[in-house]
């Protein structure tokens, strides 16, 4: 595996807290302090130490313990090998004022390196309040401030677009500022599952759940792509226990609440519940000026007053279609290089305001139009049955769902029932397939695609 050295790097930390329990103070202060981490590879980790006296009390009073943790932990032989350092005198707090023990130890203020899995950009300085968003925004803070017992676990729930994984990063990053050595797990539900399926391949199954169970906090991303999923509820059940039972913090989040989520396991549920659900709602006017104000202000560029009311009232129900405005005007305008009107901006983006209009369509609109024009009920599409009167009604509402809106195919496929995004896949290029060779087949999607967009508006 790729990540090794990340992997070893943890169980060493995690290793040294637990002994951090289990000697007196006046020990630890003496032989670990002193001790850092440098690397590790196969099979060893490497620690600097700063003398020879050091090294060798070290390795006959601790070495054992400690690559028995390391084992324990890992489920890998690792042995510690020493490297002297010599180091300048001390810096920081003397010993007798470093003595809390109390955990996540507030750092020094200084610039840390950026969480590897964590965007930078997404942190709580770039986040604009709103009424829409507020409660997220100040339980996400308080998360960050206090992590493992303000609200734990927590779940942001919302729309696309609307700042879910934005906000859950910004947990992230703000922790992994403001705490040392606090070892932050951010992955998406669908990162979780495929790592969970390629470990079983592998046989590394004991190491996917140290990975995960030694963590300080966890941030899932999307739950909602777990849907079906069994084995990795499971897994995710169990990794939550052994985490919310040491008081480590959980943040998820989901595109809709956590009773609406489907083909969940009720135990994952139960737990999903517990804590605190808070939701993110679209921004009104007023907060979507200001958002766009605040990229503007990012990008350093500048638009006219007009031009950015004309995308507010325009956009309504997605920051990141706010964002993907400015983006191609700026593009635009650099293009030309003349600075943008209203006119210019009305023009181009004419087809963008419209496109983002008929992204608004739900899934559950195209399966009752759908259904109604084949004479079936919306449960048949989401249902089991294959028969043929029901399988290519079914694949022309995927095709439809897809073209209409901007749901992924494993999204579609949650709402057809939990289908599989390759379902969809296949179901998308029958249709197109059929386009080809059948000559009715075009009028009436078409057909269906205006009136799934009059029944909207
Ligand atoms: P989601 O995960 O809910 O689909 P994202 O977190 O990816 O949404 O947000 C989409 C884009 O919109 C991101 O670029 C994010 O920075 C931006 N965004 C969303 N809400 C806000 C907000 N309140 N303030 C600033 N930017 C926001
Ligand atoms: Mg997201």
């Amino acid at each position: 595996m790729k990540d090794a050295e990340w992997n070893y790097e943890v169980f060493w930390k995690e290793a040294i807290k637990q002994i951090r329990d289990e000697v007196s103070e006046q020990e630890f202060l003496m032989w670990f302090r002193n001790m850092e981490y440098l690397s590790s590879s196969d099979s060893q980790i490497a620690v600097a130490v700063p003398s020879t006296f050091y090294k060798d009390q070290v390795s006959q009073r601790f070495q054992q313990r400690i690559e028995d943790k390391l084992f324990e932990l890992s489920g890998h032989r690792i042995a510690m090998s020493f490297q002297i350092q010599q180091k300048e005198p001390p810096k920081g707090p003397a010993p007798s004022q470093a003595a809390d023990k109390s955990r996540p130890v507030p750092a020094p203020k200084k610039a840390k390196r950026p969480h590897a899995q964590l965007n930078p950009e997404y942190n709580f300085e770039r986040f604009v309040r709103g009424e829409n968003n507020d409660f997220a925004y100040m339980a996400a803070f308080a998360i960050a401030r206090n992590p493992g017992k303000a609200y734990n676990p927590c779940m942001i729930y919302g729309g696309v677009g609307l700042g879910k994984t934005h906000l859950l990063q910004a947990i992230g990053n703000s922790t992994n500022q403001e705490f040392d050595d606090i070892r932050i797990a951010y992955v998406t539900a669908e990162t979780f599952t495929n790592e969970f399926i390629l470990s079983i391949k592998e046989n590394t199954s004991h190491r996917f759940k140290n990975k995960y169970r030694s963590v300080d906090m966890l941030l899932i991303d999307d739950v909602h792509f777990l849907s079906g999923k069994v084995e990795t509820q499971e897994e995710l059940f169990h990794t939550f226990n052994a985490l919310y039972d040491a008081n480590r913090q959980m943040v998820f989040t989901s595109d809709r609440p956590v009773s609406e989520l489907k083909k969940l396991s009720d135990r994952l549920r139960s737990r999903f519940e517990r804590g605190l659900n808070v939701d993110l709602q679209p921004p009104n006017y007023e907060t979507r000026i200001a958002i766009l104000k605040k990229k503007i202000e990012e990008k350093q560029v500048s638009l006219p007053e007009e031009v950015i009311e004309l995308i507010c009232q325009n956009i309504k129900t997605n920051v990141r279609d706010l964002e993907k405005a400015l983006t191609k005007l700026i593009a635009y305008a650099e293009l030309v290089n003349r600075t943008i009107t209203l006119e210019i901006a009305e023009r181009q983006l004419k087809d963008f305001f419209a496109d983002h209009d008929q992204k608004n369509v739900s899934i559950d609109l195209v399966q009752r139009v759908v259904a109604e024009y084949f004479g079936l009920s919306p449960n048949d599409l989401r249902g089991k049955k294959r028969s043929k009167a029901i399988a290519f009604p079914r694949q022309v509402a995927m095709y439809i769902a897809r073209d209409l809106t901007e749901f992924s195919t494993t999204e579609v496929g949650l709402e057809f029932g939990g289908r599989d995004h390759t379902t969809v896949m296949h179901a998308c290029q029958r249709v197109e397939d059929r386009l080809k060779t059948d000559a009715t087949l075009g009028p009436a999607i078409q057909h269906l695609t205006r009136s799934v967009k009059e029944y909207r508006s």
